[in-house]
């Protein structure tokens, strides 16, 4: 994120969104954009930019990019698809920029989604091979689908029985460490989504059901061999011809990156004070969805702002921070937890202040990079938190003193304004009392008088004083999270004290 000049905020740009002005200079007209004239429109006072086959003008959107006109200028006259997905696949550019739309490409310049089959092709290719051989005394067309089909089957599939209440979706992904934070299943209306994550690919199975369904839903997994059943119960007793029908990217294996983002609204059903500005909103999954948030990984809130949808990543917490490891954290997989701080400026904060209790909002599947298994070989585990940037370590806090046997110690080192604005300050200080293995250390940039503790901001001699090894030779990791800058020096002096890139994940977007 720059600065934006004032005047520039996102809530300025809906308002001149809304404004009527011609923004793209076409009057209203749609055209079809040739990749030559794409190119013509490379320069800031002209800037064309083509998104999934749609071409915008962002001219004068330039001034309102969070990111900095630099960064936009990187697409100038060009297919942005790919940097935009590198950089913000989430933010819904269709409804932001919409009254910017120039029109289609004249020839689609992106290619359809890379599904598995080329990677599968190239490792498997002899067998493939023999396959294509074996269907070659039909004719082409059969040929061409026998040989897709075959393919397919060899990796991902699914079936379905039923018995006269049951309706049994069985999906076989052969994943040995398959678990229910892969599972996603949402099950409303007769529609049928079940979405199961494989490392960065994603199978669906989406299907409009044949009859009604009761809400409630069950996953079952086997988790030894990979089978994933999906339990529906049937509304009335009655015989079913079909699963139904499917919709759109049923029965697909895709990279995870090429499937949009899925949304279901959740209900609001508590927000409590934290801190003066800091809230924990509890929201109430759906009843026929199955969706578990693995620990270090966020999730997307949409809401419609005067006509615009509006979206913005958030990080799960658990309602509070046990204190107790005998037993494993009971997560109910009914509520979200989101400890989210309202800015008095904030566009997106300030509607969610607005809910009230019972109100709807959209959530996203959960999205992150964060892999649990870089914590369950550490000894030790650093956690250096900037305000909010606090959210990721709960889960993670607790995933490692609960579940992480190897481990020695944990400490948090905690940088806040100030002492106003420490989340969970007592129950963190409670931790600290009952676990020996567990530290915590709040460093504030603006104290007042009366704070007798460290101050200041993240610095290498701050960080060489606290990020310590408990033994010369132990297994560290070192978890970074909060505003951009902190993250971004945060990394660079863990480096300089010699730090490797493997000890060190930073939460980003
Ligand atoms: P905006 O309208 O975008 O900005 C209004 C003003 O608020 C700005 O002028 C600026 O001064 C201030 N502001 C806005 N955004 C930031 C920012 N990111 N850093 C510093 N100042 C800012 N926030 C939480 O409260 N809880 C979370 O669990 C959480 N998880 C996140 C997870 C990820 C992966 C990321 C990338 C961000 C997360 N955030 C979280 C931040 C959140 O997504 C929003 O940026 C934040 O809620 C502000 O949104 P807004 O529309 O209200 O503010
Ligand atoms: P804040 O402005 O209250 O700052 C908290 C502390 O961070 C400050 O006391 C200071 O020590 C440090 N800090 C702030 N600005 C700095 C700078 N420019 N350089 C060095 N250190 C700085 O923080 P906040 O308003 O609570 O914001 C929290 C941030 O964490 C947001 O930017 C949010 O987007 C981010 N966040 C990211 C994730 C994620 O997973 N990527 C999750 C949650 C929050």
């Amino acid at each position: 994120q720059v600065p934006l000049k004032p005047g520039r905020s996102l809530m300025d740009w809906i308002r001149l969104t809304k404004s009527g002005k011609d923004l793209t200079g076409l009057k209203g007209r749609l055209i079809e954009v040739t990749e030559d004239e794409l190119a013509k429109h490379n320069k800031k006072e002209d800037c064309w930019i083509c998104i999934r086959g749609f071409v915008y003008n962002v001219t004068p959107y330039m001034e309102y990019h969070p990111g900095g006109e630099d960064e936009l200028m990187k697409a100038a006259g060009t297919d942005g698809t790919d940097l935009f997905d590198q950089v913000h696949r989430w933010v819904n550019y269709e409804s932001m920029l919409k009254e910017c739309l120039v029109g289609r490409m004249a020839v689609k310049p992106i290619a359809a989604p890379k599904a598995i089959t080329l990677h599968v092709l190239a490792a498997f290719h002899d067998l493939l091979l023999l396959m294509y051989f074996l269907t070659v005394g039909q004719c082409v067309p059969c040929r061409k689908y026998a040989f897709l089909s075959l393919l397919y089957f060899l990796f991902y599939s699914y079936d379905w029985f039923q018995t006269d209440s049951l309706i049994t979706i069985v999906i076989y992904t052969k994943q040995k460490d398959m678990n229910a934070e892969l599972v996603i299943v949402d099950c409303q209306d007769k529609r049928l989504r079940g979405e199961i994550i494989v490392g960065s690919y994603s199978y669906l199975v989406e299907v409009d059901l044949d009859h009604a369904v009761s809400e409630d839903v069950a996953v079952n997994i086997a988790e030894k061999v990979g089978k994933v059943e999906i339990i529906l119960k049937k509304k009335d007793n009655n015989h079913w011809n079909t699963l139904g029908q499917p919709c759109e990217g049923h029965n697909s294996f895709i990279k995870r990156t090429d499937r949009g983002l899925f949304y279901r609204k959740c209900k609001l059903v508590s927000k409590t004070e934290v801190t003066h500005d800091t809230k924990l909103f509890c929201l109430m999954l759906p009843k026929g969805t199955h969706l578990l948030v693995p620990t270090g990984q966020h999730i997307y809130l949409k809401q419609i702002i005067t006509g615009t949808e509006v979206v913005k990543p958030y990080t799960p917490v658990l309602p509070f921070l046990p204190l107790d490891f005998q037993e494993p954290s009971h997560h109910d997989g009914v509520h979200i937890y989101l400890m989210i701080k309202i800015y008095s400026c904030g566009l997106f904060t300030q509607a969610l202040d607005c809910l009230q209790i019972g109100d709807y909002i959209s959530v996203s599947n959960p999205e992150g990079y964060f892999n649990k298994s870089q914590v369950q070989t550490s000894e030790d585990l650093i956690l250096l938190a900037g305000g909010t940037g606090f959210t990721p370590m709960v889960k993670l806090l607790n995933f490692a003193l609960a579940e992480v046997s190897c481990l020695r110690t944990v400490k948090l080192i905690f940088f806040n304004k100030t002492e106003d604005d420490i989340l969970w300050r007592n129950q963190l200080e409670q931790l600290a009392l009952k676990d020996e293995r567990f530290d915590v250390q709040f460093i504030l940039s603006q104290p007042t008088k009366d704070w007798v503790g460290r101050q200041g901001k993240i610095s290498s001699s701050l960080l060489s004083e606290f990020v310590k090894r408990s033994r010369k030779d132990s297994k560290v990791l070192i978890c970074i999270c909060g505003p951009t800058p902190f993250t971004e020096q945060g990394v660079q002096y863990l480096k300089d004290l010699g730090y490797s890139q493997e000890e060190i994940h930073a939460f980003t977007a």
